[in-house]
């Protein structure tokens, strides 16, 4: 991703790319679901929608379903776009409040086009031009595989000039004064050297850690989860345009479709569980036989302490890791490119510049982790150990604050640029029950027979909207199908 974005964005005549890579090594193999933003990340790399759908066996995502995360039984939707509409100025969850106040609301998720199309299988690309419709304003994302789009990235990146080497890094050179990077050394004992040198190992960050000991933020006590056992099954017979997420005994279950097969893992804590009870407990929930054995995996949730250190940059796993509960990596990953290219550095690497840099990723990292920590301490559950640990553990001072102004009176403050909107953070404080004591006075301005009719209108429209809309199943294999 960063040496496509990179050739697309500063070409290949002033700067020369050069990309190294090991099939020994191999990558860490799973990364199948993400968020909305993929599609500008799609746009500025130029990849094209139909061919990026046919070569990376991708699904479209209108959100996530998390289900037993309240208590076990209970489920809701994450959606990728607002519930109704705001009115009187005010977000749409409060004129909503109202109604469940007086007792006459409906379930929230009948005002989410996305997340009603979700459940009922179906999918069509927004239409932006019907401005009053909330076809308008829906929004979607993809499911894919990570191992395909990788080899995409790498066929565009090659046809704009970044040259590849396939090869094992086995030592790094650095400047015996300012131990900035000289060189990287090949097994077969190739020196490749660069100005700037931007970190993409994995887990390990050979440059930023192994190297430069730049060290590492643990947040394992507010996320526990530490490992992943995955495996691939055969695909679902009807393809969900959704992610599912089932809280388990101690950690969750992923479930991603894709066109040719479908993603499991089970995200656990081996504080709580043991790698075999975890893989027994993956093997009995998959929805369809498994293609392939389980892997294991293990992290460290955190962030390194600087992203960028001397003339390195980690992006990717060497960066940070959060575990994938909101699919949030690859998205920190085109963030990171995004973040890399405003502040493209000179050979002098103004120090100050590099500061405002790691700044800013770490606090991109902390509010997504905020917004993982509430969909773990706001549970009701209690019937395990894992769960009576998330439910009483000490949480951010940051996020802290945020569900006590949302329990007080539902605001919800979007911190300069944060990810996740004040329709996502409401997805989670409503489907966690969290219960606010009142909403935006705004809310009240509209008289009761007003309101009943404006939200009986909203109702309907968001109905008909998915009556009308094809499957998910037909709508892609038509897309897929044209050229
Ligand atoms: C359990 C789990 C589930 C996940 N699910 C999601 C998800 O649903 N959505 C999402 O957005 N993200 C997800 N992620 C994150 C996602 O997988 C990663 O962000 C993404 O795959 C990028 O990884 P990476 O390139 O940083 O590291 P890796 O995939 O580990 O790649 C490292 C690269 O460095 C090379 N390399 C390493 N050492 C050397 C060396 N010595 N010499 C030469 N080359 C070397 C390797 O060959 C490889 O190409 C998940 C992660 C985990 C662990």
């Amino acid at each position: 991703m960063v040496a496509a974005a990179l050739s697309k964005s500063l070409g290949s005549q002033h700067i020369s790319i050069r990309l190294v890579e090991s099939e020994a090594i191999g990558t860490v193999g799973v990364g199948e679901a993400t968020i909305p933003h993929i599609k500008y990340f799609n746009r500025l790399a130029g990849i094209d929608e139909n061919e990026f759908l046919r070569n990376t066996s991708a699904t479209f995502k209108l959100g996530i379903e998390f289900v037993n995360w309240r208590n076990i039984g209970d489920s809701y939707v994450h959606p990728f776009g607002p519930y109704g509409i705001d009115m009187q100025g005010v977000h749409f969850h409060h004129t909503w409040l109202r109604q469940k106040q007086k007792g006459t609301a409906k379930p929230v998720d009948e005002f989410s086009l996305p997340g009603l199309a979700a459940k009922a299988g179906k999918f069509q690309h927004p239409r932006p031009d019907l401005k009053s419709s909330p076809m308008a304003t829906m929004d979607y994302a993809y499911q894919f595989d990570a191992a395909l789009y990788g080899q995409l990235m790498r066929k565009v990146a090659q046809e704009r000039g970044v040259k590849r080497t396939e090869g094992k890094i086995v030592k790094v050179k650095q400047n015996t004064e300012n131990q900035n990077i000289e060189s990287i050394e090949l097994e077969n004992g190739a020196l490749i050297s660069g100005d700037l040198f931007i970190d993409c190992s994995g887990f390990k960050g050979l440059l930023i850690e192994q190297t430069l000991k730049t060290g590492y933020e643990d947040w394992s006590h507010y996320l526990p989860c530490d490992r992943a056992v995955t495996r691939l099954s055969e695909r679902l017979e009807e393809l969900p345009p959704y992610t599912r997420a089932t809280a388990k005994e101690a950690g969750w279950q992923w479930r991603i479709p894709l066109q040719s097969r479908t993603g499991n893992g089970y995200v656990y804590s081996s504080q709580f569980l043991s790698d075999d009870e975890a893989l027994a407990s993956l093997n009995k929930d998959l929805d369809t036989p498994a293609i392939a054995e389980a892997k294991l995996l293990r992290f460290k949730t955190g962030i390194r302490k600087k992203t960028w250190n001397k003339n390195v940059v980690a992006i990717g796993l060497a960066a940070g890791f959060l575990e994938p509960l909101e699919s949030t990596s690859i998205h920190l990953i085109q963030s990171a490119i995004a973040r890399l290219m405003t502040n493209w550095p000179d050979k002098s690497f103004n120090q100050p510049d590099i500061d405002y840099f790691n700044r800013k990723t770490q606090t991109e990292y902390e509010q997504v982790r905020d917004f993982l920590i509430l969909h773990y301490c706001a549970t009701k559950r209690n019937d395990s150990p894992f769960w009576d640990y998330c439910r009483t553990m000490d949480i951010p001072k940051s996020l802290e604050e945020r569900i006590a102004i949302y329990k007080e009176n539902a605001r919800l403050y979007r911190e300069d640029l944060e990810l996740f909107s004040s329709v996502s953070w409401f997805a989670v404080f409503n489907g966690q029950n969290i219960e606010p004591k009142r909403y935006h006075p705004l809310a009240d301005i509209l008289d009761d027979e007003k309101l009943e009719i404006r939200m009986a209108e909203l109702l309907r429209a968001t109905k008909r909207c998915v009556e009308v809309m094809p499957s998910h199943e037909q709508y892609l294999k038509d897309l897929c199908a044209s050229k």
